[in-house]
Formats: structure tokens, sequence, C-alpha cells
């Protein structure tokens, strides 16, 4: 059965065509920086990778050349070929615990959720609309970033702010990279075989960090939106709310604008002054730069704030997983936060941590928790889900 995964970002959209239940992946294609004037999209199939320069109007443009390209590369013959769609949802609120088959009312909800997650709900439903008037006859599932951690308790997603904002107004935490991290869960209980107290790091440009109990999740990093939580490449985190109203009053900078600089100008991009790409930080660090050595210090110490309260939290985890693009790929940023935690009886293997985006344990022999790298894979997530509710 032929699947297809649709992730649409602001100027994204990401598609990737999998054959279940074998997991196969057919093909896979970006399309980037849709609406700007140097647009371009990539395919990556049987190993070999396609790249075009292409004025890509919107996200209708985008999605109507990766189906034609579909047939052209011989992907495959018919459209009905495709039997379910998956699609990324970001904010799903509380109503959805789960993944759902989509429906006028499914979309109502996501639309009504669009002031929630502005950016990304929006995008979610432009791959949505497409794909039902593109390909009317076949099924489209939702799969929220909010589901997994549906199951926190109110003493975790709850805010010590007028209970009134949290009932008129639903401002509470939701958590994000649900998919991303039910995934590493599953990953590490199958490779260890059975259930575990797993602290899950997804250490990518967003990031977030979860606690999780035989795959319930306790409690999450990220809140209300995904600018909460752990500093990030541009992305401020928690900081404290009177920041705002205080820099507002002395630049004169609009709310819009203050929120901007929060979300785009903040994190390792706002304290090196160089760059929201931690390679480029990494690469200030070996050169002297202090602000990047600053990013970085920052960066590692909100990582372990979280990850030892949830130690506290879980009463003491069996694993510690790291993944996402820094998480998988950085052995200097896991040997800093491993070497934080030393006082936990938590220690690295150097040799080992010495790879990249591969399964590999982490942990010296001698250390209580077991520390893990595991690739996430957020589409063959999606796939999963699509595949087991269209089936
Ligand atoms: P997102 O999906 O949130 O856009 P990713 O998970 O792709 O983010 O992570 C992007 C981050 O991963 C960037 O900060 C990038 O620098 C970092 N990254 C990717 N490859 C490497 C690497 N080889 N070494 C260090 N960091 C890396």
């Amino acid at each position: 059965m032929k699947i297809l995964c649709i992730n649409a970002g602001s100027s994204t959209i990401k598609f990737q065509l999998f054959e279940m239940p074998k997991e196969e992946v057919l093909v896979s294609a970006n399309f980037e920086k849709i609406g700007e004037s140097n647009s371009f999209y990539s395919f990556k199939i049987n190993g070999e990778k396609i790249k075009k320069e292409i004025e890509l109007e919107n996200h209708k443009v985008a999605t109507s050349i990766f189906l034609n390209e579909l047939i052209n590369l011989k992907v495959i013959s018919n459209y009905d070929e495709i039997e379910g769609i998956g699609h990324r949802v970001v904010q799903g609120r509380s109503k959805y615990s789960g993944s759902v088959i989509i429906n006028e009312d499914v979309i109502k909800d996501v639309e009504s959720y669009i002031p929630l997650a502005p950016l990304q709900n929006s995008a979610n439903l432009m791959g949505i609309s497409e794909s039902i008037k593109l390909l009317p006859n076949i099924k489209n599932v939702a799969v929220f970033d909010t589901s997994f951690h549906q199951t926190m308790d109110a003493n975790q997603y709850v805010y010590p702010i007028p209970y009134e904002w949290f009932e008129k107004y639903n401002v509470r935490r939701y958590g994000f990279h649900g998919t991303s991290h039910k995934y590493l869960y599953n990953s590490i209980k199958e490779l260890i075989g059975k259930d575990l107290k797993v602290i899950t790091c997804h250490l990518g440009s967003g990031s977030s960090i979860t606690a999780i109990d035989k795959g319930k999740v306790i409690a999450t990093s990220m809140g209300f939106t995904p600018l909460g939580g752990i500093a990030m490449g541009t992305r401020c985190g928690d900081i404290d709310p009177s920041i705002l109203s205080y820099i507002m009053k002395n630049t004169g900078k609009s709310i819009e604008e203050v929120t901007n600089d929060l979300n785009k100008k903040s994190g390792f991009l706002g304290i090196s002054g160089i760059s929201g790409d931690s390679r480029e930080i990494e690469d200030g660090i070996a050169l002297g730069n202090d602000r990047c050595r600053l990013a970085q210090d920052i960066f590692v110490n909100r990582v372990v704030s979280f990850v030892s309260y949830y130690y506290v939290l879980l009463d003491k985890p069996d694993v510690i997983v790291f993944s996402a693009g820094i998480g998988e790929n950085s052995s200097m940023v896991r040997e800093e936060i491993i070497n934080k935690l030393n006082c936990l009886n938590i220690y690295i293997d150097k040799e080992q941590n010495n790879v990249r985006s591969k399964i590999q344990k982490i942990s010296s022999e001698n250390s209580d928790i077991l520390c893990y790298i595991i690739p996430t894979n957020e589409e063959l997530m999606i796939a999963r889900e699509t595949y087991e509710l269209i089936s």
C-alpha cells in the first residue's frame, strides 16, 4: 500500500511516498523558499538527487509539480495507487489525543486553532486542501504534533497565571514535536525490548525535551507555542515575561516586532550575533569566539536543567535519547551535556560518541543511565499512523 506523507511549513513543503507496511521510501521531495524569488525543489529517488530552481508561487504549485513528477519519474503510473495521505498538523489542542481521518469537522477544528499556531496550522491546512482538491478520492489523515503530550497531568500543563486565561482562552502547555518523541520512545523500547522510563532530547533548530514513563508523557519542555522551553537556533525558550514590556517601552518596538525578535533573532543567533546554525557556532568556538562559546554554554545549561528535572520527575530514567540535527550530529554538544550530568552518575563513552546519525549507545559501561543516539523519523511515524488508520 502506498502512503504519501505531507509536511507543509510556512515556506516549505516536504513529501515522502512510502510503500507500507515495508516502510520503504519510494521518493522524497523538498520544496523550499515558496513564494520567494529563489525557490527550488529537490527530489531523492533511488539514491539519486535531482535539484531544480523554479518559481514556486505557492504550495498549490509545489503540490501539483510533485504529483506530476511522480508520474514523470515513473514512481507510480496512476494516482489511484496512493491509498492514503498523512499530514503533519502542528496544533491539535486537547481535543486530539491521537491521529484522525480528516473530515469537514477536523478541517474546521484545525482552522479554528490557527490563532494558537498561526504560521504552522495555516500551512498545514494548505497541504490538506490541496490534497483534497487534487486527489479527491484518497483518504487523508491528520497527525498532530501535540497529541502525544496529551497524557500530561494538569500540574504540568497549567501555567501559574490567572486560571481564567486557561479556562477562557485555552492558555496551557501543549508541547510539540510529539511525533518525533513518540517515534524515539517506540524505537528505544523496541531496541531494549521492554517498557522504559525515558528522557527524549529532540535537539534541532527547534528543540524540545520530554519525560516519558512507559509510553506516557509526564512532562515536556515546549509550552503554549514552540517558542517555549530550552533556548534554540533562533528562538529564546523560557525567559522572564517582563522582558517583553521592558524592551517595548525602551525601544518603541511593537508587540509583533518583539515577538518576532524572540522567535527569529534569539537563541544561538541572538547570543552569538553570527548564526542560528549550531555548526557555525561550533566553528566559532574553534576560532576562540567568546559569544559562540556563551551561546553553546547557555544551550547546554538549558538542556541539562530539563534533563535533571525530568530525572527527578521520573524517579531515575532508564535511558536518555539524543536526536534531531544537533542531537544526532554534534558529538561536542552531546559530550558537554553528559559531562554536566556526571553528578547523577551519567557518563559518556567518548569513542562511541564519535559518530553521526546512527543508532548508537554512547554512555560508558560505568554509567547508571543508558544514553543513546536515535535518528528521528517523523515522516515514517506519520506514514505508520496513516497506514494503521486507513487499513
Ligand atoms: P529542524 O527540523 O528543526 O529544522 P534539524 O533537526 O534539521 O532542525 O536540525 C538543524 C540543526 O542541526 C542546525 O542547528 C544544524 O546546525 C544542526 N546540525 C545539522 N548537522 C549537524 C552537524 N553535522 N553537526 C552539528 N550540528 C548539525
